[in-house]
């Protein structure tokens, strides 16, 4: 279902132009084409095969942002996870999150008690949402594969998990349907703004091509600052780190439960999670350096995730079978990735908007701010669909290139 490049003549005009097709891309490409505008979306490989498929695959609050205090954040992705579970129910699913609680575990039951509570609330509430807590006796027999030394209590809670790429290309597809023109295998080379309009060069599966447009939206993700370098008047640029995340993946599952753990080494949260018949375990938190063609899993990372796995399940024998890493955009600053601002930075200048960071929860949201931008950088258009209302259904491998 890519867009017929025979549909695209040289030189077509374009409301907004969209580099990177990830999830942010795809929500925006989305959310413009629901505005009325006509967009164009450039994702040099296939939709979603970025950071977007290389998430912990977790449609949530964010348990763990509570505790650096970005409380905003929390509210409003929970409201995004309702909101999700509704309209793409083949793809966003509520699961069950259980906590266990150890003599030694850093985060003391009250404070457990309080985190869910907020959680709760920011949730709206509701029994879905409610929270349980279970002395380790009485659930001996259902949590087996679990260290059972010391164990004094397992809390649950209740979030949802997706497949981040389907539901990436699902956004796109949606995004489509209400006109927009998608390019995959398509770079950015070069931006330049001439007379009101960008002219855009690109390379699309090995040609080059010209388009215009009357503004630009950059959601290239971690290559971010690199796709603004190739813009000319140079834009301005926001200082940021990118910050790695690895995950392991074990083809016979662990456990059939989510788990949200911490870390023996550090007390960070490590998740294991049932994901698609294997288990998933992530995620770590290194500073990366290098250019984001090049992120992959380092060793340290690899142990790391594989001694949390021996602590808790100490039954299981088996090495992962997979492993993957994707870089978090993150505001430069002092201090731990882990208490670092998870929100989205909006960064415009003239008919220019990039996007740094956010979740893979919040694209709607965030995509929805980037509206009043289009309006102030184009001018109003004809809203055509609201997108807190439109079902997002699975778009299979439409937007991946066959071998
Ligand atoms: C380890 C980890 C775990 C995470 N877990 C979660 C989670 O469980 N839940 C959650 O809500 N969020 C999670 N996140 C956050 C979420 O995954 C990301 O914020 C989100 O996927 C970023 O999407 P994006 O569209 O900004 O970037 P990307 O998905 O990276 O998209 C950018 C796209 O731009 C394209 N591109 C680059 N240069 C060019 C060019 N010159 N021309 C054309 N295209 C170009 C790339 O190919 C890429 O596809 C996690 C992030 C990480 C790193």
């Amino acid at each position: 279902m890519k867009t017929p490049e025979s549909l695209l003549p040289q030189n077509s005009l374009f409301d907004v132009a969209i580099i990177g097709g990830g999830i942010q891309g795809a929500g925006v490409a989305q959310a413009a084409a629901a505005a009325g505008y006509s967009v164009l979306l450039l994702e040099r490989g296939d939709i979603g095969e970025g950071t977007s498929s290389k998430s912990s695959k977790l449609i949530h609050g964010g348990l763990r942002y509570l505790e650096s205090g970005q409380v905003r954040l929390v509210w409003e992705s929970l409201k995004e996870r309702e909101l999700l579970l509704k309209l793409a129910p083949d793809l966003v699913y509520r699961q069950h999150f259980h906590i266990p609680l150890y003599r030694s575990s850093k985060r003391k039951s009250w404070q457990l008690r309080l985190g869910l509570s907020l959680y709760y609330l920011l949730a709206g509430g509701g029994s879905d949402n409610r929270f349980r807590h279970n002395s380790s006796e009485s659930l001996n027999n259902r949590f087996g594969e679990l260290n059972q030394d010391d164990l004094t209590a397992i809390y649950r809670y209740s979030d949802a998990q997706t497949d981040d790429q389907a539901l990436t290309q699902a956004v796109a597809y949606s995004a489509q349907q209400l006109g927009a023109s998608l390019l995959c295998q398509a770079q950015l080379r070069k931006a330049q703004w001439h007379d009101g309009t960008y002219l855009i060069d690109a390379q699309v599966e090995g040609v080059n091509r010209r388009f215009k447009s009357r503004c630009l939206v950059n959601t290239a993700g971690p290559w971010v600052n690199l796709v603004a370098s190739r813009i000319q008047p140079k834009p301005p640029a926001q200082d940021v780190e990118l910050v790695q995340g690895t995950h392991l993946l074990y083809s016979t599952p662990i456990s059939e439960h989510c788990y949200y753990l911490e870390a023996p080494q550090d007390g960070r949260v490590v998740f294991v999670l049932p994901w698609q018949g294997q288990t998933l375990v992530g995620t770590t938190e290194t500073l990366y350096r290098g250019h984001p063609d090049d992120c992959q899993p380092l060793e340290e990372e690899v142990a790391y995730l594989k001694a949390v796995v021996t602590h808790y399940f100490p039954d299981n024998t088996q090495e992962p079978s997979a492993q993957f890493a994707g870089l978090r955009v993150l505001p430069k600053a002092e201090g731990s990735a882990f208490s670092r601002s998870r929100e989205v930075q909006l960064v415009t200048k003239g008919n220019y908007l990039a996007l740094y960071g956010g979740k893979l929860t919040g694209y709607r949201a965030t995509a929805q701010r980037v509206i009043p931008h289009l309006e102030r950088m184009v001018g109003l258009r004809n809203r055509v669909a609201d997108t807190s209302e439109l079902p997002l259904v699975p778009a299979e491998s439409a937007f991946t290139s066959t071998p």
